[in-house]
């Protein structure tokens, strides 16, 4: 039978088998909303209903200024559902690089949280929308200018039904722009529906009706790894962070939401684990808690620390580009055993591509062995691998004829198929025509007991061509030296590999998304040499 799979779907379904499924939100406030599927559907719809009585027409963008809660999740669905294209704005941006997106985008409405009205009055001369509908989190009067996102509610048009075509334009993000300006990616329906499949299956996230999802990664970028809409097909309960993303709140939702599956950069695990290690009676969390970790390399250090917390951490790999799950960490059969060094040390490296998800890594000569040693640069191509930018021709040598798409990534994958991400193609340190990975050396640094963040770039040097250096930020507390460091890693290592210096400083600059902008640092630090 010919059916489409479309985020309809979805939701009708989500409505008529999970009513009773709770969806919690964190307000400003601190304090708890709480609402059910029912009533969320009811409201999404809605929602729908006004936007449609607005003049949405099929494939016009709504955008969204908003933090993880129900009325963003509402959104989520009655947008795509109505016909439109849900595009997502990240609030972590400069404000004229919201404005550029939303002109590029050419967005017709925006959806607010009302405690972002100060940065959407930095931008709002610059990006216009037809209408902007604030919703009043905090429970303060609209102005009169914006549409209430709750009168709209109230006003209860549910949408007109449309007949979905499962290559329907859905959402809409952009890419933080780590290596440049931030490009635009289309989701259609199918992709969507079709990633929300695969990333409930047991060896992927395993989403269950049973689980308690909080998604720390935010619903402003890339669908917040697509667990809201996996969440609505299992009938998931959500509970959501609000704007209150520290470690102490987060624990807090855990506890109280006895939460089973989270999601995250690694930048918030760190602040996890360090609560959980000044305090480590405070929090009764639901034991064996799934954490799925990506958007930056999950170091082995932090999987081994949380098991002894009994929280287990997933590794995972994607860009905006794969909607974002493409591979996804879990020990095969064939590689179970003990807890040990071998065990950690395939944990850490980013997975197995997932059903439907081709991967290949090309070298200058070709296809590299599946040997975990030959480095490459990692080609993907699937049902929801973007096949082009939004409104960009420049970039499109990025797709080959057949559709395999470079990631920009440089990879090894093992006998085993699994992918071990050495660097990005612009942060391999390229040394007397050896190539070095900085992840690896980054990695090792964190699991240094002093070091609490560190990274890796390189530096010109006049006889090797480029060279590692190290910028560390330690603990608080804390002080070492660069040669107590060198000495850490060189067993670890060739001696080629290990870093030339190692500077010590405050603070990593990080993008938007939480990775860490080495861009800044190389700029800052090209004149470093080593006496
Ligand atoms: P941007 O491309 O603007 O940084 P994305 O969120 O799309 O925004 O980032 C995707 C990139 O993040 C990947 O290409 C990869 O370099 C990096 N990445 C994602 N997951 C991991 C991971 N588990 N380990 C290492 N790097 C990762």
């Amino acid at each position: 039978m010919r059916f489409p799979l479309t985020l309809a779907h979805i939701f009708e379904r989500a409505g008529k088998l999970f009513p009773k499924s709770e969806i919690v939100s964190r307000l400003p406030d601190k304090s708890l909303h709480r609402h059910t599927y029912s009533e969320f559907c009811r409201r999404a719809r809605a929602l729908g209903g006004a936007l449609q009585h607005m003049g949405l027409k099929r494939g016009d963008r709504v955008a969204t200024l908003m933090w993880n809660h129900y009325a963003h999740l509402e959104a989520y669905f009655a947008v795509p559902c109505a016909g439109g294209v849900l595009h997502t704005l990240n609030l972590r941006l400069a404000p004229e690089d919201i404005a550029w997106i939303a002109n590029h985008a050419g967005d017709r409405f925006l959806i607010v949280d009302d405690v972002l009205l100060p940065l959407y009055s930095k931008f709002r001369e610059a990006a216009k929308f037809e209408k902007v509908i604030v919703v009043p989190l905090t429970g303060s009067s609209v102005a009169a200018e914006f549409d209430d996102y709750e009168a709209v509610i109230a006003r209860s048009r549910p949408f007109k039904p449309l007949a979905l075509k499962e290559e329907d334009p859905a959402g809409m993000c952009y890419t933080s722009g780590t290596t440049g300006r931030p490009k635009g990616v289309v989701y259609s329906h199918r992709a969507l529906v079709l990633h929300s499949l695969a990333s409930a299956l047991p060896d992927v996230m395993g989403m269950s009706n049973h689980d308690t999802v909080t998604p720390v990664v935010p619903m402003f970028h890339v669908n917040a790894w697509g667990m809201p809409f996996t969440a609505a097909m299992v009938g998931a309960k959500l509970a959501f962070p609000g704007p209150h993303l520290d470690a102490v709140s987060l624990l807090d939702l855990y506890q109280s939401e006895q939460v089973t599956l989270t999601a995250g950069v690694p930048t918030i695990w760190a602040g996890i684990l360090q609560a959980l290690d000044q305090e480590p009676a405070r929090w009764k969390l639901s034991a064996g808690m799934r954490m799925v970790v990506g958007g930056a390399a999950a170091p082995e250090s932090m999987i081994r620390a949380f098991d002894r917390h009994n929280l287990m951490v997933i590794h995972g790999w994607g860009m905006t580009e794969t909607t974002p799950v493409a591979a996804v960490n879990y020990v095969k059969r064939e590689l179970a055993g003990p807890a040990g060094d071998t065990q950690y040390a395939q944990r850490a490296k980013q997975g197995v591509p997932l059903p439907l998800v081709e991967v290949r890594a090309m070298t200058g000569e070709g296809e590299a062995a599946w040997d975990g040693a030959t480095m490459g640069e990692l080609e993907v191509r699937g049902p929801w691998i973007a096949a082009k930018y939004h409104d960009l021709e420049t970039e499109a040598d990025k797709w080959s004829a057949d559709g395999w798409f470079r990631t920009g990534d440089v990879v090894t994958i093992d006998a085993h198929g699994y992918i071990k991400i050495t660097d990005r193609i612009k942060d391999l340190v390229k040394s007397g025509g050896e190539w070095i990975s900085s992840v690896d050396l980054e990695n090792a640094l964190v699991g240094h007991p002093k070091v609490a963040e560190a990274a890796v770039i390189a530096v010109p040097d006049a006889k090797w061509g480029e060279r590692p250096l190290a910028v560390v930020v330690l603990k608080p507390g804390q002080s070492a030296t660069a040669a107590e460091l060198r000495e850490y890693l060189a067993p670890k290592f060739a001696k080629f590999c290990l870093p030339d210096g190692v500077l010590f400083v405050a603070e990593i600059p990080r993008t938007s998304t939480g990775k860490m902008l080495k861009a800044k640092l190389r700029e800052q630090f090209k004149d470093w040499k080593t006496s």
